[in-house]
């Protein structure tokens, strides 16, 4: 589920650090033991000749040194023997993917686009990757699919096709990428003047609600959700981690009982008409359907309420009736209610509602009882709804090609097509 983090239409010029960052490692052919579950990781290790007895001592160590410390490199274990560091960087990799941009927002929204090797016959793929710093704790956002097979029409991912499914892999490594960059690791150093919180942990919490719909990604989205909760490893509360639905309603108690994390619906019209155009899920599954399988979310109570997301589209879904509706709908569901300001897109068919529309829109759901903050507009000058950061590389790709064969043009070469796993811009 993407959502925008933007109000305004405008980008604050001179403010913006984009920045292109060396690569930390690029994942090569061996098998990256990043995102495999315990069991697996116990899988690996004794294919390389680990005996039966030391397995489970080898899968602690393993973990610990990979989710606590973060190292990508085995020769740094030294709680392993050298002879099997030798032998697990010959059969393995815990190689980073590549950085392609960064880019850090005067307020500290950061938001980083990787691109992940092809995985059969395919071409490298990019996925975004958001970080929030607020007082108090630090969100990040992470995605589940490149492109989307649904098409929400207020939603920049929504205009890109499904390429494939991210594997577990590629969905931890979000955060392990993530954690490099913020120096969110026990010897790793934040970067001086990063926007951070005050105090606790860097990274608190994490949200599924990048690029794609992780319930079309069931599996993969569990294993990496299921590691990033393991109290021995990255150790990320279940409270702290929400996984974004539009609507999958078959999949919906599978989530609570498998994964047991929290859980946000994008919900942005209270009648299915509407809905119908803004989330065409909506049609298969309609909003009666999609709330009763919220109230029979496992272990939901006034401490596990649902989030439901609501994009503020002026004159389309914001007026003080579609706010009073959306109370009646709700009635009986422990829920928070999230208003998002809209954040406009190029060629986006709709407009943020007024600021003043929003506040008699939040006055009245706050009013009847739902903590409904509206979500303060964040990474202003960075194109911070999800999806643009890669148009924003494409359109780098484009200037840099364009560029390149102007230059082609002068020296009287033919220009030449530039590879497509070539960093952006480069
Ligand atoms: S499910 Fe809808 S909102 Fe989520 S990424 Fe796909 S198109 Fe966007």
């Amino acid at each position: 589920m993407a959502v925008s983090l933007d109000l305004t239409q405008t980008r604050p010029a001179g403010r913006t650090i984009t920045a292109r960052p060396p690569v930390v490692a690029s994942a090569g052919a061996k098998p990256s033991l990043l995102g495999m579950s315990r069991r697996e990781l116990a899988e690996a290790v004794l294919s390389i000749g680990v005996p039966d007895k030391q397995v489970r001592m080898r899968v602690s160590q393993l973990w610990h040194w990979i989710y606590v410390r973060g190292f990508t490199d085995f020769d740094r274990m030294t709680n392993v023997s050298k002879e099997l560091r030798q032998r697990l960087d010959d059969a393995f990799t815990l190689a980073r993917p590549e950085l392609v941009l960064e880019q850090i927002s005067v307020d500290g929204t950061r938001k980083w686009l990787m691109r992940f090797p092809s995985r059969g016959a395919g071409k490298p793929v990019e996925i975004e990757t958001v970080y929030i710093p607020e007082e108090g704790r630090g969100t990040l956002c992470i995605s589940s699919q490149v492109g989307c097979t649904l098409t929400c029409s207020f939603c920049h991912t929504g205009t890109q096709k499904l390429v494939r499914n991210l594997t577990s892999e590629e969905i931890i490594a979000q955060i392990m990428v993530a954690r490099d960059r913020l120096g969110d690791f026990p010897e790793a150093d934040t970067p001086q003047g990063a926007i951070v919180p005050g105090e606790g942990r860097l990274i608190s919490n994490v949200v599924m609600m990048g690029m794609g719909e992780p319930l079309y990604n069931f599996e993969e989205v569990k294993k990496a959700l299921l590691i990033a909760s393991d109290g021995e490893g990255l150790s990320l509360s279940k409270r702290r981690i929400t996984l974004s639905t539009s609507g999958v309603v078959p999949m919906i108690e599978k989530a609570g009982s498998e994964i047991g994390c929290m859980l946000a619906i994008s919900l942005h019209a209270v009648r299915d008409e509407l809905r119908n155009e803004l989330v065409p899920i909506n049609k298969k599954y309609p909003l009666k359907e999609l709330l009763d399988a919220c109230r029979a979310y496992p272990g939901l109570s006034n401490a596990k309420r649902i989030t439901f997301e609501y994009v503020m589209l002026k004159g389309v879904n914001d007026s003080l009736a579609d706010a009073k509706e959306l109370v009646k709908l709700l009635k009986g569901i422990p829920a928070k209610i999230n208003l998002i300001p809209f954040n406009p897109w190029p060629g986006s068919p709709y407009d943020c509602s007024d600021w003043e529309q929003i506040e008699i829109f939040a006055d009245y759901v706050n009013r009847a009882g739902y903590a409904s903050p509206i979500r303060t507009p964040r990474g202003r000058d960075i194109f911070a709804a999800c999806g643009q950061l890669k148009s924003e590389s494409e359109r780098l790709k484009r200037s840099e090609r364009e560029k390149l064969e102007a230059a082609q043009v002068t020296a009287g070469e033919q220009p030449v097509e530039p590879s497509p796993a070539a960093p952006a811009g480069s």
